[in-house]
């Protein structure tokens, strides 16, 4: 779950990192108000969950209150990489210096959450990485001992910061760390954290990505959701307790189990197809969960084929052929199915499924090459 800028730049503030002085209006009138509050320029800024607002004309600076009033009533209603602008935050305008990236992540193969930083701020982090990578210093922090001031100084050196920046540039990394570890982020980061030409450091952008297994944890920042802005399918499949994650293929996968899901995406590619999906339907799903899922997958264009490969322990292969059944009873499409049972009740889960219109496989092999043939419309 991603969290708007503004409320990823208050919980920096809870940790004592500096952010401009600002109120999120969802109106022209308000943001003149807020306008007249700060009194000073002001810029507006479009509150949507999508990178590139500037370049996309969703930020703008206004010297006045009449002028903050217009940019506003422009930037409220405008559609941002399909998203609409319903709030805007009305922030004090920076005095910008110097753009710097700082950000806090996970590195899964380290095992450590990384701190990033780089010279090169306010540009997304992704297109630096790929086009001038040396721009990005690193450092990995020891679960126990936390960022280190050295470490800080490793990320200020390799920026270039000026010296006299340093005791403030490591007060914000460490309060980035802690907050991205107290809330149970997957990404924390200020793009940019600026140096104003008052000499300061100021988080001007913020950007929160929660761990969404972790939400119960935290229900004040479940309440924060918004849902007009997530994918419509992977909001349902939360409500169903469905791990999902669209992908950008054609081929449909319906597993149970998180292993065997990758284990059945990796035999997919490997047999010519690219899977539409992650999607592990749980241990012992019922019917309806199966049933859900599988309106969650043909609810994307791109699927041709989908493949079902259940490993029957506690998941009965009967409950999953009932569920099978139920949801291909309400489907329009007619997608090609292509199904491998093994386990608890088997036979059970084939004689069900025997009066439907389906393709068996036999090996997980058999079904990949299957869903792949039939992806291509030919027969396999
Ligand atoms: P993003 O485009 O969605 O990443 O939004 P940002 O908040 O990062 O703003 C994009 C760019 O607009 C920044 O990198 C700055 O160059 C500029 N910008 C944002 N806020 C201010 C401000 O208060 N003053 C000035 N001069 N520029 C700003
Ligand atoms: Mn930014």
């Amino acid at each position: 779950m991603n969290l708007h800028e503004y409320q990823s730049k208050r919980i920096f503030a809870k940790y004592g990192i500096p952010i401009p002085h600002g109120e999120v209006a969802t109106t022209p009138a308000e943001a003149r108000d807020i306008a007249v509050r700060l009194g000073r320029p002001v810029v507006v800024k479009s509150q949507v969950l999508v990178g590139g607002r500037g370049k996309a004309g969703g930020i703008k600076l206004a010297k006045t209150p009449d002028e903050a009033e217009a940019r506003a009533h422009a930037i409220l209603g405008m559609e941002i990489k399909g998203l609409t602008v319903k709030k805007v935050l009305v922030d004090e305008a920076a005095d910008i210096q110097q753009e710097i990236y700082l950000g806090a992540v996970l590195d899964r193969a380290r095992r450590r959450v990384v701190l990033m930083a780089s010279s090169e701020g306010g540009v997304e982090i992704e297109q630096v990485a790929h086009d001038t990578p040396e721009k990005i210093v690193t450092v990995a922090v020891h679960p126990f001992l936390g960022l280190r001031d050295h470490q800080a100084r490793i990320l200020a050196d390799g920026i270039n910061l000026p010296k006299e920046h340093l005791r403030s540039f490591a007060k914000i990394a460490q309060s980035l760390y802690r907050a991205y570890l107290d809330v149970d982020a997957t990404l924390a980061e200020i793009n940019p954290l600026v140096v104003t030409g008052e000499g300061q450091l100021v988080a001007v952008d913020g950007k929160i990505a929660l761990d969404d297994s972790a939400l119960f944890r935290h229900t004040d920042l479940a309440e924060m959701a918004d849902p007009a802005e997530e994918d419509p399918a992977e909001q349902e499949a939360r409500r169903f307790g469905l791990n999902y994650i669209n992908l950008d293929g054609e081929i449909g996968c319906m597993v149970n189990g998180a292993g065997l899901a990758m284990a059945t995406m990796d035999i997919v590619k490997f047999s010519g197809g690219e899977p539409a999906n992650f999607l592990d339907v749980g241990g012992g799903a019922q019917a309806d969960k199966v049933a859900a899922a599988l309106r969650i997958i043909l609810s994307d264009d791109r699927v041709k084929a989908v493949l079902i490969n259940i490993f029957g322990g506690i998941t009965r292969c009967d409950e999953v052929a009932r569920g099978v059944l139920e949801a291909i009873d309400t489907l329009e499409r007619q997608d090609p199915f292509v199904v491998r049972l093994v386990g608890t009740n088997e036979e059970e889960g084939r004689r069900i499924l025997a009066e439907a219109n389906l393709i068996t496989a036999t090996s997980l092999a058999d079904a990949a090459r299957k869903a792949v043939a039939a992806a291509k419309g030919e027969s396999a």
